[in-house]
């Protein structure tokens, strides 16, 4: 029995560790893929205090050795389900057997957002591509596009031109989410083109990406870009399944919670990007998880 299970190695996950950590409580912080989360795969990371350039995967390698030296435990592992025992503790089923806890934190984060072009989930690995900073390599001076228009997408550009023959971002409006001042690093690199407004059509190609037909979003005029690969940056979606029983989804399928990251099931809190709220951003990642790491230390001290 461990005192608090944490589902989420990502920023909200291991800052909810760091606190119910270092709070006395022992702590296992389950992660299916990569610790540090999202923030792993961003280029470069310019907006957590203190950091004022750092790379998303240092980041990221420092949330885990500082969730590790506060004493948490990580397993590299898939959960499967969680349930609630008549005795109030959980039972977590994982890839690698069963965990039980007093608490749990979901901190699950979300999973790409598809474009929902045809062949886009065919040609995955063959030119499509949902992580440039893993996959940019494969297209090294090659002609590359990415399609989105927020900090992923600039950021994942910005990394491309260095490694790709040619960068092409395709952003559905004028108007960029993205932060001012990364767009303007992208707009002064020479190998890059920003088209707008114009979305992707169709992605075509025999056994790989070849070329992607674009419309512009205006006046439909048709256009055809060759590139040999498509970095899909369209932000992402919650991936809620495994709690949504024990707790309430918006209509977008965020986890309504309480101030204190609370949900209707007792002794379970929710944090990170999977939980309803205005701002996804690190800084509200490693707030929530400062939050729900509190909370479940709270509740756990009151049973
Ligand atoms: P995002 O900010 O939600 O941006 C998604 C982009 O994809 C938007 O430009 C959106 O267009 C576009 N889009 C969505 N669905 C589309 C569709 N079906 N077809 C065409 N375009 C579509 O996602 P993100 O860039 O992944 O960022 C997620 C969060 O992480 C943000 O809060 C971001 O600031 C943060 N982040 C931070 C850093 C950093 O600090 N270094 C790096 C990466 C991400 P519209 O604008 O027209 O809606």
């Amino acid at each position: 029995m461990t005192d608090i299970l944490i589902i989420g190695g990502g920023p909200a996950g291991l800052t909810a560790a760091i606190y119910a950590a270092r709070a006395g409580k022992s702590v296992i912080v389950c992660e299916r893929e990569c610790l540090g989360g999202q923030i792993a795969q961003a280029h470069r990371v310019r907006n957590y205090p203190g950091f004022s350039d750092i790379s998303g995967i240092e980041l990221g390698d420092a949330f885990c050795a500082h969730a590790m030296d506060a004493g948490a435990q990580i397993e590299f592992t898939s959960v499967q389900s969680l349930k609630k025992e008549a005795d109030g503790t959980f039972t977590v089923l994982t890839d690698d057997g069963t965990i039980e806890a007093l608490a749990v934190i979901f901190a699950g984060g979300a999973k790409p957002r598809l474009l929902g072009a045809d062949r886009e989930t065919e040609l995955v690995g063959k030119g499509i591509s949902y992580c440039a900073l893993c996959d940019g390599e494969f297209y090294r001076d090659k002609n590359a596009a990415v399609v989105g228009g927020g900090n992923t997408a600039v950021s994942d550009a910005v990394f491309l031109a260095d490694i790709c023959r040619s960068v092409t971002l395709i952003h559905r409006r004028n108007d960029f989410r993205a932060e001012k001042a990364d767009l303007e690093i992208l707009k002064k690199m020479p190998n890059v083109s920003i088209l707008t407004p114009y979305t992707v059509q169709d992605i075509c190609g025999k056994d790989c990406v070849e070329e992607l037909k674009l419309s512009e979003a205006q006046t439909g005029k048709a256009e055809i870009l060759q590139v040999s690969a498509l970095f899909v940056a369209l932000g992402r979606v919650a991936d809620c399944a495994l709690i949504k029983d024990m707790a309430e989804l918006d209509e977008s399928g965020y986890v309504l919670t309480g101030a204190d990251c609370s949900v209707k099931m007792p002794g379970l809190y929710v944090a990170g990007d999977c939980r309803a709220k205005g701002i996804r951003q690190l800084t509200t990642a490693t707030s929530d998880g400062t939050v729900a790491g509190i909370a479940a230390c709270n509740y756990i001290d009151h049973i």
